[in-house]
């Protein structure tokens, strides 16, 4: 089966095609600048990248323009479009009614629009690309693959704020989670390439990118996770603060003559390591390079970052009661073996070493751990695309497979 995966932001759209049977992606690219100006790159497996600038007012004529490339008699790589057979959506917020992934209807919609509130800057785009796929595509299966769904196993005790009631009641505010299509496809492929028994497994994912957050899955189910009602709680950021203080909102607020949302703009975009490194880089290498050559600041960063995260490991193991292993991914978990081995010098104490010649490897799976650590550390890449396109066959199948039976 043909899956076309979209993952749209506010101005931009990532998309792969992906043959289902092969798990191959067949083409993939991204548009950018949607609403400002409009940028296609499309690169078909094994080609160039192929650039072309048209005006994208909205996701519609973006993803026209992604399906035109697909099917270009020159570069693309299908004869037509009915060999897409279904088309999978990376949809950021699902609330609390949409806690797996589902075939999009009428009341998908309207609950994904329900959660606007929540997500603001995703889920309207999201609607955006789904819409547009819809009116582009009438009659193929869309599915929507929350980035909230995995999370949905937490209990009371983790996921409720210790705030009144009332305000779960009326607004449902409380710890939703986010990056669950790579905590699950990750905790799966750890228990996997381990030979854990999933019922029983504890493992831990740290999904470490420009967007950080750390999971505890147990029996293959998440208890816990770092990020909250949105991505901004949890571990320090690129440009992210994590957890802090709420009462240091109201004191710069006074201070310093700003609104509440020009603090969370500052939460959200001029924090992380970026602050910590005095407005250095939020990007890991350039932290590192800097870090070799002295920069205090840079160094600083990488320090509270690596502490935050092994505190967080160590908060999960008690909410597990123990851990059998702990998975580094996303763009820094996979390729800063700084980051990894500062988080394992914290471990110590659960009989996990570090083994440093396997952490030098990039980006590619592998036990970090040495042979005789009582916890195994592994490298195991994410694959967003992939885990989105195998949601999509599950339920396109099993929507099928339901109709062929009436
Ligand atoms: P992601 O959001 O998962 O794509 O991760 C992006 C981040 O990963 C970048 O901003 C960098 O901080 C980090 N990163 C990517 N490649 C490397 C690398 N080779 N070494 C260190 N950090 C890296």
């Amino acid at each position: 089966m043909n899956v076309l995966v979209i993952n749209c932001g506010s101005s931009s759209l990532k998309f792969q095609l992906i043959n289902s049977e092969t798990e191959e992606v067949a083409a993939k690219g991204l548009c950018e600048r949607i609403g400002i100006d409009g940028r296609l790159v499309y690169q078909p497996a094994g080609g160039e990248k192929e650039i072309t600038e048209a005006p994208m007012p909205t996701h519609t004529e973006a993803i026209s323009m992604v399906l035109d490339a697909l099917v270009n008699p020159k570069t693309g790589v299908l004869k037509s479009l009915d060999e897409v057979e279904a088309i999978g959506h990376r949809v950021l917020h699902g609330g609390a009614k949409l806690t797996a992934s589902r075939i999009i209807d009428d009341y998908v919609i309207s609950v994904i629009d329900e959660c606007c509130d929540l997500g603001p800057l995703h889920n309207p785009a999201n609607l955006m690309g789904i819409r547009a796929c819809m009116k582009l595509m009438p009659g193929k299966a869309n599915v929507a693959v929350f980035d909230t769904a995995f999370h949905q196993t937490m209990p009371a005790k983790a996921y409720r704020y210790a705030i009144p009631t009332k305000f779960y009641d009326k607004y449902a505010i409380r710890k939703y989670g986010f990056h669950g299509t790579s905590h699950s496809f990750v905790s799966k492929e750890t228990i996997k390439y381990l030979g854990l028994n999933k019922e029983t497994s504890k493992v831990i994912v740290a999904h470490l990118g420009n967007g950080a957050s750390i999971s505890a899955v147990k029996g293959g189910e998440c208890v816990d996770t770092s990020m909250g009602l949105t991505p901004l709680e949890g571990l320090i950021m690129g440009t992210r603060s994590g957890d802090l203080d709420p009462a240091v909102l109201e004191y710069l607020c006074n201070h310093e003559n700003l609104s509440v949302s020009d603090m969370l703009r500052i939460l959200n975009k001029e924090s992380g390591v970026y602050a910590l490194s005095d407005n250095l880089s939020s990007d890991f290498r350039d932290l590192e390079e800097a870090m070799d050559g002295g920069n205090k600041a840079a160094e600083l960063a990488i320090d509270a970052f690596s502490y935050r995260v092994a505190k967080y490991i160590g908060s999960y193991v008690a909410a597990m009661n123990g851990v059998d292993a702990i998975a580094f991914t996303g763009g820094i978990g996979e390729n800063a073996g700084i980051v990894r081995e500062k988080v394992i010098s914290y471990l110590g104490f659960l009989g996990l070493a570090i083994d440093p010649e396997q952490n030098k490897k990039r980006g590619e799976r592998c036990i970090i751990s040495t042979k005789d650590s009582k916890v195994i550390a592994a490298i195991v890449p994410t694959n967003e695309e992939l885990a989105i396109c195998r949601e999509t066959v599950e339920l396109v199948e099993k929507a099928g497979g339901a109709k062929e039976e009436i």
